[in-house]
């Protein structure tokens, strides 16, 4: 009857719900202790002046290195973390490590390279989120000018007034901040206009397929509009010298991208050295 088969659809997914629960209680469980074990590992990449080829600061970027020394790289972990607000923690955690890492170059007499740290929109959403950060840097006194917080272009596509709100506070309070995968929303204009960014970062699509040539007047004015606004400008995913070369066509002096170098352990940089640069095969 229609009764029974109602009952056991709800029967179904009674049950369906309960493996669920135990399903995403027990990732739970294994995040927590992954982050106790210290798994998750902070990788460095540097993004370099295409000029000089110094690095002028790094960005750090998570790994997760499972205990039989599988590693998981963010695009398997974050859209997950994010779903289950893990992801607030897990960014905690990695600017924590970054404020060590700072203070480990001071003391040996380095002159520490600012460090960007990607901040999730479910970070911003968190009404700590601002307090959180400054008593991460609080702590560790570190100067708040050597941190870069990247929040992605799409964050403020999706809840616009928080992500605008929220960045605004963390600029007064002295943090540099930085809009990433900037070209693939579609609001860019409107988010240089209403915020105080002081980095845009040129998503890596931009560099993966030729440019025509309204393509590259509309790229090189956003370029020059947005030095007018004193931001600086990053491209990402720089992979070749041809690449390089369009970059200075277009005002771009700053790349970040496995040209370079790609993200690596910090023993395995030397940050102070010179980037020549080699072709991606
Ligand atoms: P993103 O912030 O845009 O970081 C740049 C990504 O591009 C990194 O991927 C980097 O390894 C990769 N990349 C750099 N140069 C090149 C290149 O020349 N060619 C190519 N093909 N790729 C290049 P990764 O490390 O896998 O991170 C992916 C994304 O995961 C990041 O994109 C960021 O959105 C997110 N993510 C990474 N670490 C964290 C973190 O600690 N917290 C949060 N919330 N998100 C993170
Ligand atoms: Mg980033
Ligand atoms: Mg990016
Ligand atoms: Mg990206």
């Amino acid at each position: 009857s229609i009764k029974d088969s109602h009952e056991s659809c709800i029967a179904f997914y009674n049950g369906k719900l309960e493996e669920k629960f135990i399903r995403e209680h027990r990732l739970s469980s294994i995040m927590r202790q992954s982050l106790k074990n210290h798994e998750f590992i902070v990788f460095y990449q540097p993004k370099v002046n295409i000029y000089t080829n110094q690095c002028v600061g790094v960005e750090a970027l998570v790994r997760w290195r499972r205990q039989d020394g599988n590693m998981i790289y963010p695009s398997e972990f974050i859209p997950l973390f994010e779903k289950n607000h893990f992801i607030i923690d897990l960014d905690m955690y990695v600017l924590e490590q970054v404020c060590i890492q700072i203070n480990t170059w001071i003391k040996q007499g380095k002159k520490p390279l600012p460090v960007s740290v990607n901040i999730s929109r479910v970070d911003l959403k968190n009404n700590d989120i601002v307090k959180q950060i400054v008593e991460i840097c609080d702590t560790y006194q570190i100067n708040r000018s050597l941190i870069e917080l990247e929040i992605t272009e799409s964050a403020f596509l999706e809840n616009e007034s928080i992500a605008i709100e929220r960045s605004k506070e963390l600029k007064a309070e002295g943090f540099l901040l930085s809009i990433d995968d900037f070209g693939t929303g579609f609001s860019s204009l409107s988010l240089l206009k209403d915020l105080p960014m002081d980095v845009l970062k040129l998503d890596h699509t931009f560099f993966q397929t030729q440019m025509n040539k309204r393509e590259k007047i509309i790229l090189t004015n956003i370029i020059r509009m947005a030095k007018q606004l004193d931001m600086t400008i990053v491209s990402e995913g720089i992979e070749t010298r041809q690449h390089v070369a369009f970059l200075k066509t277009i005002g771009c002096e700053i790349a970040q991208g496995f040209y370079y170098a790609r993200p690596n352990e910090i023993n395995q940089l030397d940050l102070w050295g010179n980037f020549e640069g080699e072709d991606v095969s």
